[in-house]
C-alpha cells in the first residue's frame, strides 16, 4: 500500500498521538466543554464524536445526526482541533465533506462488510480526506486489510488502522479482546501504515485503560484514539469506558515512554543477552526434533503390535507430573499445558503418518 507518513499530515509535538472526544455527541455544551478541556492537553490532536451510531438494537440512542456536524465545526473553529466522525455510508460520507470535517473514521461494524467498505470507499474516491479504519468486530485480519486497500485503490495514502479489538465468545476481562497477534501481523505486513489503538472499546472499563495503553506504547503502536466524556457517570453511550479529561490528562503523565534503541553499550549487551537465546533456541529445537524421532519409533512399535496411538492414561500422568516439574523451575501451569498440547499434538500427527505409510 502507498501510505503517507503520520508526521506528515499531522503536526506530532508530543507523545503519544491522541484522538479523543466522546464516543457520542450528545448537546452542544457537551462537545464544546469535552473539546475545551482536550484542547488543553497536548498530545490530544484530534476530536472524535460519534453522530451516526451504530446500535445493536432500535429505540436505544441512535445519535444527534446531522445537527452535530456544525457542533464539531464549532470546536474545529474555537479550539484549532482537527475533528472526525464515523461515517457508515455514502450519505455520512457527503454531509462531512460538505462541513468540512477533517479526518473520517470506519466503524467495526462497517468494515466487516466488504460491499459497504467498497460504496463507503467510492463516495470518498476524488476527496483529500484521511481515513481511520477499525479492525472489524471478528478477528479477521484479511477483512481489516481488504477495508484499508479498497481505500488505497481510490487513491487515500492518509490511512491509519485503528485496533479496537475482537468480539470473543469466551468471557475475557476485555469487552473486545485485544488478540494482540493480529495487529503486530499488520504492522508485519504493512511497515508504513501508522496503527493506533481505542482502548477504550477494547477496555469497556476504565480500569483497564492505562495498562492497556502501556502495553500498545510498548508494542510500538503509533497512537490512541480514547474516547472522553465531561460527565462519564451521564454518557448516553458507553458510560463505563469513558475519561474525563482530567482523567486523560493524569493517564498520560503516568505512561512510560521507551525508545526503540538505546546507546552502544546498551546495544552491546542486548547483544550478548540475544546470542544466548540463539543457542537456547538452536538447542531447543534440537531436542524437539530428538524427541519427535522417539515419538516416531514408539509408532513404527506400536503399528507393529497393533495398538491404538492415543494412549490417554499415559497422556494424562505425563502432563500432571511435567506440569508440576515446570512450576517448580518457575514456568507457569498454562505455558507448559499450551506447550505440551502442541509437542503432543505434533507426535500424534508423525504416528497417524507411520500408522498410514505402506512401511511395515
Ligand atoms: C465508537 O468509536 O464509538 C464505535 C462505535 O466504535 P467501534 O466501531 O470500534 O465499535
Ligand atoms: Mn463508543
Amino acid at each position: 500500500m502507498d501510505i503517507e507518513p503520520l508526521g506528515n499530515w499531522i503536526p506530532i509535538s508530543h507523545q503519544p498521538f491522541i484522538i479523543s472526544g466522546p464516543c457520542s455527541a450528545e448537546t452542544e455544551q457537551q462537545v464544546m466543554e469535552t473539546a475545551l478541556g482536550l484542547a488543553a492537553i497536548p498530545q490530544v490532536k484530534v476530536f472524535r464524536a460519534g453522530i451516526w451510531k451504530p446500535r445493536t438494537r432500535p429505540g436505544a440512542f441512535e445519535g444527534v445526526g446531522t445537527q452535530g456536524l456544525k457542533w464539531l465545526q464549532r470546536v474545529k473553529k474555537e479550539t484549532g482541533l482537527l475533528v472526525t466522525v464515523e461515517v457508515a455510508n455514502p450519505r455520512h460520507v457527503e454531509e462531512a465533506l460538505d462541513h468540512g470535517i477533517d479526518i473520517l473514521w470506519i466503524g467495526a461494524r462497517t468494515v466487516v462488510n466488504p460491499f459497504a467498505v467498497q460504496e463507503i470507499a467510492e463516495a470518498i474516491a476524488g476527496h483529500d480526506i484521511p481515513v481511520l479504519v477499525k479492525n472489524p468486530l471478528n478477528p479477521d485480519l484479511k477483512a481489516w486489510m481488504g477495508a484499508l486497500e479498497r481505500l488505497n485503490q481510490m487513491g487515500i495514502t492518509r490511512l491509519i488502522a485503528v485496533h479496537r479489538g475482537f468480539s470473543f465468545f469466551n468471557r475475557t476481562p476485555y469487552r473486545n479482546a485485544p488478540m494482540w497477534e493480529i495487529p503486530i501481523e499488520l504492522k508485519r505486513l504493512a511497515p508504513n501504515l501508522p496503527i493506533i489503538i481505542d482502548p477504550s472499546h477494547i477496555c469497556g472499563n476504565r480500569e483497564l485503560i492505562p495498562a492497556t495503553i502501556q502495553k500498545a506504547l510498548d508494542l510500538e503502536m503509533n497512537g490512541l484514539m480514547i474516547e472522553s466524556h465531561i460527565n462519564p457517570a451521564k454518557a448516553l453511550t458507553d458510560k463505563n469506558q469513558q475519561v474525563t479529561p482530567a482523567q486523560l490528562t493524569e493517564i498520560i503523565s503516568k505512561l512510560i515512554l521507551r525508545r526503540e534503541t538505546g546507546g552502544v553499550e546498551f546495544e552491546a549487551k542486548l547483544e550478548t543477552l540475544r546470542s544466548e537465546i540463539d543457542k537456547l533456541d538452536e538447542e531447543l529445537i534440537d531436542i524437539l526434533a530428538r524427541r519427535m524421532n522417539v515419538v516416531q519409533e514408539i509408532g513404527t512399535y506400536k503399528k507393529a503390535n497393533k495398538i491404538t496411538i492415543l494412549q490417554l492414561k499415559r497422556w494424562n500422568q505425563l502432563t500432571r507430573e511435567r506440569i508440576e516439574a515446570g512450576i517448580k523451575m518457575g514456568l507457569s501451569r498454562e505455558f507448559i499445558l499450551k506447550l505440551l498440547e502442541s509437542v503432543h499434538e505434533e507426535g500424534i500427527q508423525r504416528q497417524i503418518d507411520v500408522m498410514n505409510s505402506d512401511e511395515p
